[in-house]
C-alpha cells in the first residue's frame, strides 16, 4: 500500500513537472511575434468574444486586440461590459462593446443585425460564455439546467446565428469553443459509463444534434427526479462535465457539416480546454492565469495556414476527446 502511494506520488510529481515544462514552453512561444507573412489578419478582421466582461473571455478579447484585430467585446450586462471595453480602449486597442446574452434569442438577433450592418460580418467567433455552479469537489445538480443551457445551448445558439455571418476569407473564418477536459469522453476518472453511448458520441460521422440533445435531456430529467446519481454520468462536476461533453460533440458535428465549403469560404471550428484557471468560476483557485488560459484560443484564432477543424486542444496541442 505504501508502495502504491509512493508510485502515485511519483506519477503526480511527473505530471506536475510536465505541466510546468509545457507552461514554460508556451510562455516562450507567446513571446515570439507573428511575422508579416503569417499575419493574414488586419484591423478590418472582426473577432467576437462572448462573456468577455471578465475572466478568460476578457483576456481573449485583450490578446486578440493586442494582435491588431478589431474585437467586439460582448457581455450580457451593459454597464460591466462597457467598463471592461473601456479598460482596453484606454490602452489604445480597437475594442468595441455590444450587449449579448447567449441565452436570449432577441439579444442574439439584435447583435447579429448590428454586426452585419456595421462590420459586414464576423471573421472570428469565440464562444467563451459559461457557467458552473459547483466549486472544487462540490457536486450539486441544483442548477443543472442553467449550467447546460449556458454552456451547450448558448454555444449552439451562437454557432447557428454566426455561421451565415462568417466572412469569406482566404485564411478561413474561425470558431473557437471554450470547453474543458472535464468533458472528455474517455477521461480516465470522469466519464459517461455507458460504452455504447460514448462510442456514438465519439463517432464524428454519425453524431447528430438529436443524439446530443437526447443525452443531455435524459440527464436533466434524472437531475429533476433525483435518479441522476445512478445514471452512469461523469462523477465530477456532473452537470458541467456533461455540458462540455455536449460542446465537444457539437463542435465535431458542425465541423463535419462545414467540411464541404469551398476554398475562400471555409469555416474552421475547434474547441479547447484553457486549463484550471484562476477566475471567479474556480474561486480563483486555478493553476494558471487568465492570460495563460486565453492563449490556445488566440493561437487557434490566428493560426496561419489553418486546415484543422473539429478537434480538441489544450496548451496549443491536439488532445483526445
Ligand atoms: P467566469 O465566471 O469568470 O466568466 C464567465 C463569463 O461568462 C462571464 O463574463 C459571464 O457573464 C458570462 N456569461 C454567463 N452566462 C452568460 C450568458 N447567458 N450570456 C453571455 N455571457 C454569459 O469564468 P471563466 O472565465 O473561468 O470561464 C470562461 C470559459 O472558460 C467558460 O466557458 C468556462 O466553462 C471555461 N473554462 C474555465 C475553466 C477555469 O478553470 N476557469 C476551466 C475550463 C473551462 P456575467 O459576468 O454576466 O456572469
Amino acid at each position: 500500500m505504501a508502495d502504491l502511494t509512493e508510485k502515485q506520488m511519483d506519477k503526480r510529481e511527473r505530471a506536475k513537472e510536465r505541466r510546468e515544462k509545457r507552461r514554460q514552453e508556451i510562455s516562450l512561444l507567446r513571446s515570439i511575434p507573428y511575422s508579416e507573412h503569417q499575419r493574414w489578419w488586419s484591423a478590418e478582421t472582426i473577432a467576437v468574444v462572448t462573456g468577455a466582461n471578465r475572466g478568460i473571455g476578457f483576456e481573449i478579447a485583450h490578446q486578440l486586440a493586442l494582435q491588431g484585430v478589431t474585437v467586439v467585446l460582448t457581455s450580457r450586462e451593459i454597464a460591466v461590459g462597457e467598463e471592461s471595453a473601456k479598460v482596453l480602449q484606454e490602452g489604445g486597442l480597437k475594442v468595441v462593446f455590444h450587449q449579448l446574452d447567449v441565452l436570449d434569442q432577441e439579444s442574439i438577433d439584435t447583435f447579429c443585425a448590428w454586426i452585419k450592418e456595421n462590420y459586414g460580418g464576423i471573421d472570428i467567433l469565440i464562444n467563451n460564455a459559461g457557467f458552473n455552479h459547483n466549486v472544487g469537489s462540490e457536486n450539486s445538480v441544483e442548477f443543472a439546467e442553467k449550467v447546460i443551457k449556458t454552456n451547450y445551448n448558448g454555444t449552439k445558439n451562437m454557432v447557428k446565428a454566426a455561421i451565415p455571418l462568417m466572412k469569406p476569407n482566404a485564411a478561413g473564418a474561425r470558431i473557437v469553443n471554450v470547453s474543458s477536459r472535464l468533458g472528455r469522453l474517455n477521461g480516465r476518472k470522469n466519464r459517461i459509463s455507458d460504452d455504447a453511448l460514448r462510442q456514438k458520441l465519439e463517432d464524428a460521422d454519425s453524431i447528430s444534434e438529436e443524439l446530443i440533445d437526447a443525452t443531455i435531456n435524459k440527464f436533466l430529467e434524472q437531475a429533476k427526479d433525483g435518479s441522476w446519481t445512478d445514471g452512469g454520468w461523469p462523477q465530477n462536476n456532473t452537470d458541467y462535465s456533461l455540458s462540455k461533453v455536449a460542446v465537444n460533440a457539437y463542435t465535431r458535428l458542425v465541423a463535419r457539416e462545414l467540411a464541404d465549403r469551398p476554398e475562400g469560404e471555409k469555416i474552421f471550428i475547434n474547441c479547447y480546454c484553457p486549463g484550471w484557471v484562476k477566475t471567479a468560476m474556480t474561486g480563483w483557485a486555478g493553476q494558471v492565469t487568465p492570460e495563460e488560459g486565453a492563449d490556445t484560443a488566440i493561437w487557434l484564432s490566428l493560426l496561419p495556414d489553418m486546415r484543422i477543424s473539429g478537434k480538441f486542444f489544450a496548451e496549443r496541442r491536439e488532445i483526445h476527446f
